[in-house]
C-alpha cells in the first residue's frame, strides 16, 4: 500500500462515523487479502494462518533489523487457557519514584526521544481521588509531604471503551484479559485514545528513535516490538514476558514492592490474596469499565 492511500485511509477513518467507515474500507480489505504482505494492509492479526503469520514475524524481524540495526526476535506468543491476568499495586509503599515508568520505557522500546511510557505516575493530594488533579511532572525529592502517588497504565477494562470505538477492530480484548493492538492494522484515527477514560494509549507521532544498542530484541507481535508512526499503542501488561510466566517489567523495577500481578483464576497466587484480603478500589468505577487493575492501602 502506497502513502498515498494510506492517508486516504486515515482521514476516512478520521471524519467518518465508525459503521461508515468499516463499509467504505471493505472492498480495500478484500483487495489487500491477495496481496503479498502489504505494509499496512496485510491481514488482521486474527485472520492469519500460522504459516502467514510465520511470514509476518520474519518480514517484521528483517524490517526491524534494517530500521534500527539490531537483530531482533518477533514471537507471536498467546494467552494462556485458564489464566485471566490482573494487577494491584498498594499505594501505601508507592513512593512516586518512576522506576516502573523508567522500565516500561526500555523494556516496551518507546521512542528514546519523547522519554515515553505506559505508566504516568501522579503525585496527589493526601484525601484526593481525583485523577485529573494529579501531577505528572513533579521534579522534587519523593515521597513528599502530604502526597501520594498513583501509577496508572492501562487498566485492561473488562468492558473496554477503546475496544467498542474502533472502527476497523483493530484493538480487542483477549482471553487472558489483555487489551491488545494490531499496530498494522491500527489506521491511527485515534478514536480509542479519546475513548480511554485513564489517558492509557499513546499515539505515534514520529518514527520511534531507538539505538541499536538500546533495543530490547525479546519482543511480541501485539506488544514491544517497534510500533510504526502513526498508529496507537498501549501497556500490554509486558504479554512477551507474562504469557511465558514471568513478571512485568514494571514490577521487578519497583523498589518497594509495591505492585502485585498474577492469574486472577488461581485461587492460590498473590492477587487473589490481596482481593480477598484488602479493601481494593478501582479507578472510575462509576463509568462501568471494570478494570483488571487494582489499588488499595495498608489500612
Ligand atoms: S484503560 Fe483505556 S486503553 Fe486500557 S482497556 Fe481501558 S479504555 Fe482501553
Ligand atoms: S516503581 Fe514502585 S514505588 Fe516507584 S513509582 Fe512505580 S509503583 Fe511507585
Amino acid at each position: 500500500m502506497d502513502k498515498a492511500k494510506r492517508r486516504t485511509l486515515k482521514v476516512l477513518g478520521s471524519t467518518l462515523g465508525a459503521a461508515a467507515f468499516a463499509y467504505a474500507i471493505e472492498p480495500l480489505r478484500a483487495w489487500a487479502s491477495d496481496m503479498s504482505l502489504g505494509e499496512l494492509l496485510q491481514k488482521h492479526y486474527r485472520e492469519l494462518t500460522p504459516d502467514e503469520m510465520r511470514a509476518v514475524l520474519a518480514r517484521l524481524e528483517a524490517d526491524a533489523e534494517a530500521k534500527y540495526g539490531r537483530e531482533v526476535t518477533i514471537e507471536d506468543i498467546r494467552p494462556t487457557p485458564g489464566v485471566e491476568l490482573g494487577y494491584a499495586l498498594n499505594l501505601s509503599v508507592c513512593i512516586g519514584c518512576r522506576k516502573c515508568a523508567e522500565a516500561c520505557h526500555v523494556e516496551n522500546n518507546h521512542d528514546r526521544t519523547t522519554n515515553n511510557s505506559y505508566i504516568r505516575v501522579l503525585e496527589m493530594e493526601q484525601g484526593s481521588f481525583d485523577l485529573e488533579k494529579g501531577t505528572t511532572t513533579y521534579d522534587h525529592a519523593v515521597p513528599s509531604p502530604g502526597k501520594y502517588y498513583l501509577p496508572v497504565q492501562c487498566q485492561q477494562c473488562d468492558n473496554a471503551p477503546c475496544v467498542k470505538v474502533c472502527p476497523v477492530q483493530a484493538t480487542w480484548k483477549e482471553s487472558d484479559g489483555i487489551v491488545v493492538v494490531d499496530y498494522n492494522w491500527c489506521i491511527g484515527c485515534r478514536y480509542c485514545e479519546a475513548a480511554c477514560p485513564y489517558h492509557a494509549r499513546r499515539f505515534n507521532w514520529s518514527k520511534p528513535e531507538i539505538p541499536a544498542e538500546e533495543i530490547n530484541p525479546n519482543q511480541s507481535y501485539l506488544s514491544n516490538r517497534v510500533r510504526p508512526q502513526g498508529v496507537v499503542e498501549k501497556c500490554t501488561f509486558c504479554l512477551h514476558r507474562t504469557r511465558k510466566g514471568l513478571l512485568p517489567a514494571c514490577l521487578e523495577a519497583c523498589p518497594t514492592g509495591a505492585r502485585v500481578f498474577g492469574n486472577l483464576l488461581d485461587p492460590n497466587s498473590e492477587i487473589r490474596w490481596v482481593l480477598a484480603h484488602k479493601r481494593v478500589y478501582v479507578l472510575k468505577e462509576e463509568l462501568g469499565t471494570r478494570p483488571r487493575f487494582f489499588y488499595y492501602f495498608d489500612n
